[in-house]
């Protein structure tokens, strides 16, 4: 039985797209269970090519075959142009989604951005991508579903309901049919499809879109994303029970991002923050925002380590961290004369939260080469310092860390056991 979970534990763009790529390699499927087209998952080939997911699971580009599961909101353009991506590389089986997840339309989108608008200074950062608007939608029970699609008494009956509310006039019809073909070919009843694989051997990574803290339940309400992304969500999207989920890996990078509005203990605003910015590349995926950057913070780590009760961490993205003379770790907060290790992602505690910092020594800076060299050669190649530093991060978090991500490309991986 082997079904593996790979999560976000911080603000998102930890990496998860190549992680799930390395362990989607000799997987069945590879499912995407909650969001939507808001996701920017990266994988970089060895060969240089660059691939970004915004719906698909990126471990499909590995060969594992694509499923969306019932909790995402499906985006029909963008699901188009990957399958379009997929075979394009010749690595495209034939996509599995369920019937249950619901569909995002083009009013989603306008409302997205209305919606955001009509906050004004207090808005979320959303990708204006509809999902929220379409998680909404589902929740009043008046979303469009995918076998709404594929019957058409089904469809005008919904599309009407929608139409009174949202007075969205234009051809949707038009649009969805357009864009129908590919759900023909894909609809299924995917939980027991899911659930089948694992009860037959067969392996599949369930792979998370957006970190912990944004989850809708259990991150920095309200500068969350629209969707529960913590290990609840695999299996009430998928229907699969927790207890055939064999793994649960955590993502997180070695240092903090945020992307958006919101509380951020551990931001840097100085030169250090900006040279991170830039050698990590921390420009949002779907949007192209400047992500904001931080030193790691491990009350927040320990939060996100705890809830989704993960087994080891995946670390990536230690080679930004090369070439400073020291590093900060936050380990503790202060607040209000009181000291805090393990942190619940309240905005009102964060907002008072002073970080209690430690500082590290850092490793001199190694090219892409160097990096590539230490990954042949395995753990034992890491500077000094750096393997000072993971375990460190490993002492404070109580979990391994078991792979380490030292450059975007997919080989770029020291696997330490
Ligand atoms: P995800 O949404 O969690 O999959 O993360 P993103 O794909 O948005 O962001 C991660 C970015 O960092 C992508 O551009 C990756 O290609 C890149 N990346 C992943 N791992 C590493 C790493 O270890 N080092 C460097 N420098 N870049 C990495």
């Amino acid at each position: 039985m082997s079904g593996i979970v790979v999560l976000g534990l911080q603000w998102g763009d930890e990496g998860k797209g190549k992680v799930s790529y390395i362990l989607s390699r000799d997987a069945d499927y590879v499912v995407r269970f909650q969001g939507g087209a808001n996701a920017g998952h990266t994988v970089v080939l060895d060969d240089g090519r660059e691939l970004r997911f915004n719906m698909l699971p990126a471990g499909s580009a590995a060969g594992a075959v694509p499923c969306i599961a019932s909790g995402t909101v499906v985006d029909l353009d963008e699901l188009e142009e990957e399958v379009n991506l997929l075979r394009s590389i010749g690595v495209y089986r034939n996509l599995l989604i369920s019937k249950c997840a619901n569909i995002v339309l083009p009013i989603h989108k306008s409302l997205d951005r209305a919606l955001e608008e009509a906050r004004g200074k207090r808005s979320v950062g959303t990708t204006g991508r509809g999902i929220g608007p379409a998680y909404s939608d589902k929740a009043l029970r008046i979303g469009l579903r995918v076998e709404d699609v594929l019957d058409p008494e089904a469809l005008s009956s919904r599309l009407e309901v929608l139409r009174s509310i949202h007075k969205v006039y234009g051809d949707v019809e038009g649009y969805i049919l357009q864009k129908s073909s590919i759900l023909r070919e894909s609809v299924c009843d995917l939980e027991l499809i899911l659930n089948d694989v694992i009860d037959g051997g067969g392996k599949i990574v369930f792979e998370g879109a957006q970190g912990t803290l944004l989850d809708i339940d259990h991150g920095t309400y309200p500068y969350v994303t629209s969707s529960n992304t913590t290990i609840g969500a695999v299996s009430t999207s998928c229907g699969v029970s927790l207890r055939k989920i064999s793994e649960i890996v955590g993502v997180m990078k070695a240092y903090t991002t945020r992307v958006g509005e919101g509380v951020f203990p551990t931001e840097l605003k100085d030169q250090i923050g900006e040279r991170l910015r830039e050698v990590g590349g921390e420009y949002g995926t779907t949007t192209g925002r400047p992500r904001r950057v931080g030193w790691l913070d491990i009350p927040l780590l320990r939060y996100a380590v705890k809830i989704n009760d993960v087994d080891w961490i995946a670390l990536t993205k230690i080679d930004v961290l090369s070439g400073l003379d020291k590093i900060k770790i936050c380990v503790e907060y202060e607040v209000e004369g009181s000291r805090i290790v393990l942190a619940p992602p309240r905005v009102s505690l964060l907002e008072k939260a002073k970080p209690v910092l430690i500082e590290v020594d850092g490793w001199t800076k190694l090219s892409r080469d160097e990096w590539r060299k230490i990954s042949e050669k395995g753990v034992d190649a890491l500077p000094e310092n750096a393997i000072r530093y993971i375990e460190i991060v490993e002492e404070l978090l109580g979990k391994p860390i078991k792979l380490i991500s030292c450059g975007a490309e997919a080989g770029l991986v020291v696997w330490r056991t």
